[in-house]
């Protein structure tokens, strides 16, 4: 497993993650506890340093779940990154909404270390932006915890890059969370260059385009009752679900021609392979599917195969769309 180390932090760790949305269950048709926990092990026993999660996933069970399964893996808590979020609240409902205020960070992030059962956090990201909040105040509340030593390093999530400027000027940013994966990359635009240009780690998520490049998906699969992507991910529903799993189909067959590999080992090697301090985080909630981990490390994409891939998305994907289908309200959305 290749490391990484988060510029301008102490922070080694892993440079694939395990990511834990589906874990939590919500948008996801629900969670299975002993899954999850097993999932978690499999990801360490593999050598993953990282977990990404948030109170979000599953209000709170995916956090929970991470920390049952720290206790009951036998590493230090020292050798694993925990990485998770602030800034999204919820309502009796079940309705999340974006909540970046100081008196709800102060409050989530003792919520979120007695569900992780740690007594701090490596990596606190502000999930969604929360403009009915001025960015300052955002910013001095996780400067606080910063300092204080709760969390180890501040990440935004889901920000444009004036949002960060404003943030920068009163407190640090060492990392961003973005959409990034084979067919995702309108990051590639700004916020990766502006995370290159002032010394920050990347987290791209959905690397799969969740699940989407895992090559397992089909015309006929079952996506359960509350499934984020039976309803809402623009991806998965015709007439672009047709375009998709046509692309998934070529983009198997170079990875079979050229490297004798399937399309979910070509889509995480791009992924891991991207240029700059990255780490990729991967979705996963059942064991056996980080068994394709062991055939990331043996091959590499080179530019003219590269070229080629890009040469197929252009060509075979009309109606690109990226990831504005998740993103939650603020509180005047929600309550009009
Ligand atoms: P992803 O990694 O692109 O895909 C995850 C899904 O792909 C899994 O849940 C699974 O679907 C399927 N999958 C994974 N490995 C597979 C395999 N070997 N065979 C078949 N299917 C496989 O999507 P993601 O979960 O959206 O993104 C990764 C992580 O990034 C998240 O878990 C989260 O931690 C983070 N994230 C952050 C944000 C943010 O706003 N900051 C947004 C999204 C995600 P099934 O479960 O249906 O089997």
């Amino acid at each position: 497993m290749e490391k990484i180390k988060l510029k301008q932090t102490n922070i080694e760790t892993s440079k694939l993650g395990l990511g834990t949305w589906a874990i939590g269950g919500f948008q996801w048709g629900g969670s299975d506890e002993q899954e999850a926990v097993k999932t978690i092990h499999a990801a360490f026993d593999k050598g993953i340093r990282l977990i990404d999660t948030a109170p979000s996933y599953g209000f709170g069970k995916a956090e929970e779940l991470i920390g049952k399964a720290l206790q009951s893996a036998g590493l230090n808590r020292s050798e694993i990154t925990i990485s998770t979020k602030t800034g999204l609240n919820w309502n009796e409902k079940g309705e999340l909404f974006r909540d970046s205020t100081k008196s709800f960070i102060h409050k989530d992030v003792e919520r979120s270390l007695r569900n992780l059962k740690t007594d701090y956090i490596d990596v606190y990201h502000v999930q969604w932006p929360d403009t009915l909040t001025p960015f300052h105040h955002t910013a001095e509340a996780l400067n606080y915890l910063y300092k204080e030593g709760k969390i180890r390093a501040i990440g935004l999530s889901n920000f444009t890059t004036e949002q960060m400027d404003i943030f920068r000027e009163a407190a640090p940013i060492h990392a961003i969370q973005v959409p990034h994966n084979l067919f995702e990359r309108s990051s590639e635009d700004e916020l990766l260059p502006y995370a290159e240009n002032n010394e920050i780690t990347t987290f791209f998520y959905s690397s799969l385009t969740r699940g989407l490049l895992s090559g397992q998906i089909t015309e006929n699969t079952h996506f359960p009752e509350g499934d984020v992507r039976r309803a809402t991910d623009p991806k998965f529903q015709q007439p672009r679900f047709e375009q998709y799993m046509k692309t998934v189909n070529e983009l198997n067959d170079l990875a079979q021609d050229r490297f004798q590999k399937n399309v979910l080992e070509l889509a995480l090697r791009w992924n891991l392979q991207q240029p700059g301090e990255n780490i990729s985080l991967w979705g996963a909630r059942h064991p056996d599917q980080l068994s394709p981990m062991d055939g990331l490390w043996d091959f590499s994409i080179d530019d003219d195969t590269i070229k080629d891939i890009d040469e197929i998305l252009m060509r075979s994907i009309h109606s690109p769309i990226g990831t504005e289908f998740m993103a939650p309200p603020n509180k005047q959305e929600l309550y009009g």
